[in-house]
């Protein structure tokens, strides 16, 4: 099983998960806040092709994540999986869209699994101020994935054991304390960012490895970064020294760029 973010942050957000090979092969997309076009070129570069989907997920209604996650889900002529109460949320989302588009649509539920392929997909709800948002776990072949970005608050999810067996994880790294403190973003958005229903800093997403990870985690992905208020080497250093204290050196720390596949030489 493999994980591609394509792009990840508040300019776009949208992920792979792929499992097998040739006509077996199952391929999801996660997410689609970016231009179809650069969807798929991106798609392309870690060869696929965005028009052969076996199904689209949405993680929740904000705009970076679901802008364009009917347009993909129609040109792929795919099921889309997401939450009842996320349909007619914005216009792009309207019942009236997915009906003229003559969408699939499949609904997700708390801890409910369902199967695309071969691949078990989990959703789990997280907090964050999109009534409701999903975090999803990805099983293949023994192999266990998760994918968590905008959440503002771990508790909950720690105590349900969700990070303790997993390969690989995907997590949000969205802020630096002291640069959002310090930066120009308005108070009120300060306080949204940094609230239980906003995103994980570089130190709660370094508790979530601290609290909740296994030595089975052998891949993670720091994701959905701030551009204003949290730097690469930053968050790196971070979780890095959480990694380090815990015993799990082994693990590949990767980060995602806002704008494309990973590319080892970025970090
Ligand atoms: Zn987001
Ligand atoms: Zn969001």
């Amino acid at each position: 099983m493999q994980i591609h973010t394509l792009a990840s942050g508040s300019t776009g957000n949208c992920a792979l998960i792929s499992a097998g090979n040739g006509g077996q092969r199952t391929t999801i997309c996660l997410d689609a806040g970016i231009a179809l076009r650069t969807a798929r070129g991106f798609a392309e570069i870690v060869g696929h092709n965005l028009s052969e989907l076996d199904a689209v997920l949405l993680t929740h209604r904000h705009g970076d994540h679901s802008t364009n996650i009917i347009a993909v889900a129609a040109r792929a002529q795919a099921p889309l999986y997401m939450h009842r109460d996320t349909v007619d949320s914005s216009q792009k989302l309207g019942k009236s869209e997915l009906i003229r588009r003559d969408i699939d649509r499949r609904d997700i539920s708390d801890n409910g699994t369902f199967f695309v392929g071969d691949i078990a997909v989990t959703a789990i709800q997280v907090p964050h101020d999109a009534d409701p948002t999903f975090g999803y776990i990805f099983e293949y072949q023994g192999k266990r994935a998760g994918f968590f970005t905008d959440l503002g608050n771990t508790e909950d999810i720690i105590n349900r054991g969700i990070f303790a067996n997993l390969d690989e994880l995907v997590l949000e790294s969205n802020y630096d304390p002291e640069m959002l403190a310090n930066g120009h973003y308005p108070q009120a958005l300060k306080q949204r960012v940094s609230s239980d229903l906003g995103h994980l800093s570089n130190q709660q997403a370094a508790a979530v490895i601290k609290d909740g990870a296994s030595a089975r985690l052998q891949k993670l992905t720091l994701a959905h970064l701030s551009q204003k208020n949290n730097a690469p080497l930053i968050a790196a250093e971070c979780m890095q020294h959480a990694l380090n204290d815990c015993g799990l050196q082994h693990v590949d720390l990767q980060i995602a760029p806002a704008r494309g596949p990973i590319s080892k030489a970025l970090f």
